[in-house]
């Protein structure tokens, strides 16, 4: 059993917490008495935990983190435990959340004492402690037989350094702005009880243990169905080794068999993985060849319009020689026709010389 006993300063949550603890046989955490085991011992977190305590502050959740997690390293926890003044902000309850996740032990209920504001002020002004046996006294209405010295073993009675009017005050106020919300937390997560805790500490006890025993009912049932569950997994698992035995007979085979629901689980993943890599690779390769024939497209316009460009220097080029050679042509020809003209003029010219020789002659 893993209880959360939360509550207003005084209203009985370590009375409650060590009688629960000794009914169940598992330990009562306190973060408080740890606290100031840590202070009396002068060790330096006790150093640094003692002003904060003295002003009824909360220490800082690193160092009462560090103190809950170091308590849950030791074994008597396996079983189960009662933690009294821890959680007492929103902050310490997620990060107890964590821790007991990792540790695979997570709260089963939170206890809710509640008490009127008057009877807290009256529990804690008259509170002593005796310094030797840890038992306790209320001066108005629990008190000694004789003032300051315990009845039981004669020890030194104390009243606690944060047990004044000032400190008690900054007390109340922390409870209602920071651990009220943690109330509300477990309440949400329908993991509340509410006991009343006015009244004779064992009728307090009897609705306590009944709002535990209520809880830890059903958590019998859950913790039988998950036993079913893991039992009828074990009968699975032997089947299955049984029959590959059967059918292979070797030891070896039997293993495999027990091993083959997780291994076929891993191939499924396994071949998973494998086809989410095909798909990507494809993806990939198809990428580069549009990358690649995309850039051959590019390039072969390029080459296109450098062949046109070409083409049409090479044309303008051989047009340009055209009329240069025909520019020639007609100048190499130019004097054979000038000669010809010529010897027209000269052969004229004969001709008419010849037909003025000839007209005389024919007058006579
Ligand atoms: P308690 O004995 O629970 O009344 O605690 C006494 C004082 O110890 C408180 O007033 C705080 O200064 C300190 N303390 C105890 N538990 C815590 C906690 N969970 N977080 C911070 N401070 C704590």
């Amino acid at each position: 059993m893993r209880l959360v006993l939360l509550g207003a300063p005084g209203c009985g949550k370590g009375t409650q917490g060590q009688l629960l603890a000794e009914q169940y046989r598992i330990p009562e955490i306190s973060t408080g008495d740890l606290l100031r085991k840590a202070v009396a011992a002068g060790t330096p977190l006790g150093k640094a935990a003692k002003a904060v305590m003295d002003a009824g502050k909360l220490v800082s959740d690193e160092i009462v983190m560090g103190v809950i997690r170091e308590r849950m390293q030791q074994p008597d926890t396996r079983q189960g435990f009662i933690l009294d003044g821890f959680p007492r902000n929103l902050a310490q309850a997620e990060q107890l959340d964590e821790l007991f996740e990792e540790l695979g032990r997570p709260i089963d209920l939170a206890v809710l004492i509640e008490v009127e504001v008057d009877s807290i002020l009256q529990r804690l002004l008259g509170r002593r402690t005796c310094v030797s046996c840890g038992a306790s006294y209320n001066m108005f209405y629990a008190p000694p037989r004789m003032d300051d010295s315990c009845d039981e073993c004669g020890g030194r009675l104390k009243r606690r350094s944060d047990d004044n009017e000032e400190t008690i005050g900054n007390r109340l106020r922390i409870y209602e702005t920071q651990t009220l919300p943690v109330v509300e937390r477990y309440r949400e997560q329908g993991r509340l009880r509410v006991i009343q805790g006015s009244g004779e500490i064992q009728d307090v006890f009897r609705a306590l243990s009944k709002a535990v025993e209520e809880v830890r009912a059903t958590l019998g049932s859950r913790d039988r169905s998950a036993a079913i569950r893991r039992a009828v997994a074990r009968k699975q698992n032997t089947a299955r080794g049984g029959s590959a035995a059967k059918a292979g007979g070797s030891g070896k085979a039997a293993k495999k068999a027990a091993a083959a629901p997780a291994a076929g689980k891993k191939k499924a993943a396994k071949k998973k993985v494998q086809a989410k890599k095909k798909v990507q690779a494809k993806k990939k390769t198809a990428g580069k060849k549009a990358a690649v024939s995309r850039k051959k497209a590019v390039a072969g316009k390029k080459v296109a319009k450098k062949k046109i460009t070409k083409k049409k220097v090479s044309a303008k080029k051989v047009a340009k020689k055209k009329t240069v050679t025909k520019r020639k042509a007609t100048a190499r020809k130019a004097p054979v026709k000038k000669k010809a003209a010529s010897k027209k003029k000269a052969a004229k010219k004969a001709a008419r010389k010849k037909a003025a020789k000839k007209k005389p002659a024919r007058k006579r």
